[in-house]
């Protein structure tokens, strides 16, 4: 029996990187970056007011306060977008608002509401409260320097990361390209939904759980015909995944039972072949396999067990063709509110439920057939081998939607 740990870096390290290819801004989120990005500018590219307010010289506000204001000489407005030509010389200020560029001369931003107008004097502002040089400016530079890298090659796209990139001026990105990612369900005993089933069916499940995991790998999932046990039908449905896909994802078959045929059919095909028991529960029989610069992952059909070898082992190989540096699931501390036990010799990955406070609530059974606890659920425990977390103990969730 393999170790998780050890399985995961012999899929990983026999993973190639896919193509690039060049995608709108807009249409980036959740790709891979291919390539670093230097900020081709200053953020903010100049010195800008931070509030609705007056551009003044500090020093001529030093001695102002409610009693005593001082009065400075407006000498124009810049609106957001504008410029002011001249030079803030001391006894003047300027107009300014969220935005405006800092006219020469100033340094700071008297807000609008420290300030009074004099209706007879509208050449003139009063002023309430001194001001610290630099206050309410937005410096030149402080987001991001010139040049300062904004996002590395292999680093995920989120959102926060667009709207970086989206202020330096960048409209096109190159991302790695998205893997089509082929999805078969053997077993004779499946039915499509939607068709009433026959004695002794039960409905496929796995592929549509699968290709909504396959989606939030930022791949692209292609569903396949049912496959029924037999050697020549599981071949057939193998060639023409492989044909039209980076990867092939299987489950069921790939025990050690009679009509078990994704291994054999695998290597009809040419495929090298890994298999492995890997020591993790649920899911014990896994397939990892290459053919060419494809690649074959045989997930066991009970559908919890098939979740939880995707998310363990599928998907940060599918990161990985997306050159993406950090493959696993994101790791969400919190606090148990009841025990999680693993009387086994093998790691259990036990589905649980975390809140917003962070709390992580056991869902039930986890026997590998009962999906009724993985649809409450939101992560994974790892339990190591006969270990009890009581309740209260902290733990880490490896969450599945996030
Ligand atoms: P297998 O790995 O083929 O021995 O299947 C293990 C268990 O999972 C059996 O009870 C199968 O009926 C069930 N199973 C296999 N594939 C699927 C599937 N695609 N959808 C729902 N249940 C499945
Ligand atoms: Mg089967």
């Amino acid at each position: 029996m393999l170790e998780l740990d050890d399985a995961l870096s012999r899929i990983l390290s026999t993973i190639q990187p896919l193509e690039h290819e060049t995608v709108a801004l807009a249409d980036a989120a959740d790709r891979v970056l291919a390539e670093s990005i230097p900020s081709p500018l200053d953020l903010p590219r100049f010195d800008n007011s931070a509030m609705d307010g007056y551009a003044v010289r500090a020093a001529d506000l030093a001695t102002a306060n409610a009693e005593q204001p001082a009065s400075l000489q407006v000498r124009g407005k810049v609106a957001a977008g504008g410029v002011f030509s001249d030079n803030v010389a001391a006894g003047t200020c300027v107009r300014l608002f969220t935005g405006s560029p800092l006219p020469a001369g100033a340094d700071a931003v008297v807000m609008q509401e420290d300030t009074r107008l004099d209706p007879s004097r509208p050449d003139r502002v009063w002023f309430l409260a001194a001001v610290r040089p630099w206050e309410n400016v937005r410096l030149r530079g402080e987001d991001a320097k010139r040049g300062a890298t904004l996002a590395e090659g292999g680093d995920r796209l989120t959102f926060g990361r667009i709207g970086l990139l989206g202020a330096a001026g960048l409209f096109e990105l190159k991302v790695s390209r998205k893997p089509r990612v082929g999805l078969l369900a053997t077993g004779s005993e499946l039915a499509e939904p939607g068709r009433p089933l026959q004695p002794g069916q039960i409905y496929e499940s796995n592929r549509a759980m699968l290709a909504a995991l396959v989606k939030r790998a930022a791949a692209l999932p292609e569903i396949f015909p049912l496959v029924p046990d037999s050697m020549e039908a599981t071949r057939s449905a193998l060639e023409s995944a492989l044909a039209r896909c980076d990867a092939v994802i299987t489950t069921g078959g790939v025990s050690v039972g009679e009509f078990d045929f994704v291994k054999a059919a695998f290597k009809q095909l040419g495929g090298e072949l890994n298999f492995w028991k890997v020591a993790i529960k649920p899911g014990k029989p896994f397939v990892f396999g290459r053919v060419g610069r494809k690649f074959l992952f045989g997930l066991p059909g009970n559908p919890v067990s098939a979740l939880v070898t995707f998310l363990l082992l599928a998907r940060p190989a599918l990161a990985r063709m997306q050159g993406a540096s950090d493959p696993g699931l994101a790791q969400r501390p919190g606090t148990l509110t009841g025990p999680l036990s693993n009387p086994a010799d093998r790691r259990h990955f036990m589905r649980v439920a975390q809140d917003h406070a962070g709390r992580v609530r056991p869902v039930g059974a986890q026997a590998s057939h009962l999906l009724s606890s993985v649809a409450q659920a939101s992560g994974l425990v790892d339990v190591p081998p006969q270990t009890t977390y009581p309740s209260g103990a902290s733990v880490v969730v490896l969450r599945w939607d996030g």
